[in-house]
């Protein structure tokens, strides 16, 4: 339930309503905006009536909302969140980010592909420490040291990092490090003590959409993070599973529109595990852009033929300096006012 505040109202009045409802047991989301201020009621709203919230001086309009997701719903919070990742760094309510960076973090390597994906335009840096493979023989990861690796990158090009945290007991760690965005993969996506884990901290968190997730799916994976306090949720459409076997996924372009329509949270893109070939990533990229995307993750290998995993799908960094640039045209198309 949502109730929509007038403007009249003064801060103690509104602080007052809100006691009022928190001493009846519900919680509470204040979501103030330049329009309008929204208090969000969180609990089994069915035990209060609308009509005698409506009688209140201060309230204009109660609203039920039907949605089982609350805090990440735009009808609680109707303005863009917008997440500081560090370094000055801003996602989200217009500010569009691009996260570059290998797969996986596999040494020395890392500080090349870094600076070239820098000068190239990205803002963010990526690469896997802790990897999610399908099979146990595979490439695990470097572990600490990888992040090591990123933080030292970090440090040098002055940049914030996010990485993949696969186990709960490894959150604590993530933090202490100064990791800049916890990365929730697809595979773990409804892992929900990791998502609890991660949600009692104020890290920013990119939860990417599980293989075969549907988009509600994904905002109640983001509702469990948010539940727990933190607020910097960052949401990722990288490409479902269907009946098509001739790419690695299906980019479900539709979502990035639809999770807008849904909710306020950040929206990225990942063309690179939506198409699983480096032949179709750019296309991809376009489309997420153009679909409105608050930013986009990229893999970006210097040699892909030597890569430690997801090699088929990276971007030499020639070819990502080349998107960049066409990237940047098309959010100047989306952004221009046109009469
Ligand atoms: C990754 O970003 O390297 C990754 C494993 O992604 P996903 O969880 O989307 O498969
Ligand atoms: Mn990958």
């Amino acid at each position: 339930m949502i109730a929509i505040v007038k403007q009249t109202a003064t801060p103690e009045q509104l602080q007052q309503f809100v006691n009022w409802i928190e001493n009846r047991g519900y919680r509470t989301n204040v979501s103030q905006g330049d329009n309008e201020t929204i208090v969000g009621i969180i609990g089994d709203t069915t035990q209060i009536d609308p009509f005698l919230l409506e009688s209140m001086d201060i309230i204009d309009q109660v609203r039920r909302v039907s949605e089982p997701y609350k805090l990440a719903n735009r009808k609680f919070h109707p303005e863009d969140t917008v997440i500081d990742c560090g370094h000055g760094v801003l996602i989200g309510g217009g500010h569009f980010q691009v996260m570059a960076g290998p797969c996986s973090v596999e040494g020395d390597n890392l500080i090349q592909i870094a600076r070239a994906v820098k000068a190239a335009g990205a803002t963010i840096l990526r690469g896997g420490a802790y990897k999610p493979r399908t099979s146990p023989y595979a490439y695990q990861g470097m572990g600490e040291r990888g992040l090591d690796l990123l933080l030292e990158a970090s440090a040098e090009l002055d940049m914030p990092v996010i990485t993949e945290v696969m186990d709960p007991r490894d959150v604590q760690l993530f933090v202490d490090r100064g990791i800049d965005i916890m990365q929730i993969g697809a595979r773990n996506a409804q892992n929900f003590n990791l998502l609890k884990e991660v949600g009692k901290t104020t890290t920013p968190v990119l939860l990417k959409r599980g293989l075969s997730g549907t988009i509600d799916e994904l905002l109640m994976g983001a509702e469990y993070i948010m539940s727990e306090g933190n607020p910097n949720v960052i949401l990722c459409e990288r490409g479902i599973r269907t009946f098509e076997t001739r790419t690695r996924n299906t980019f479900d372009v539709n979502a990035i529109p639809v999770l807008h329509h849904l909710t306020h949270l950040p929206v990225v893109g990942d063309p690179s595990h939506a198409t699983g070939y480096t032949r179709y990533v750019r296309q991809a990229a376009y489309a997420a852009t153009a679909a409105g995307a608050d930013g986009l993750e990229i893999e970006v290998h210097n040699c892909p033929q030597e890569a430690w995993s997801d090699g088929a799908q990276a971007l030499v960094p020639e070819q990502f300096e080349d998107a960049m640039k066409r990237i940047a045209l098309i959010r100047e198309a989306i952004t221009a006012d046109v009469e």
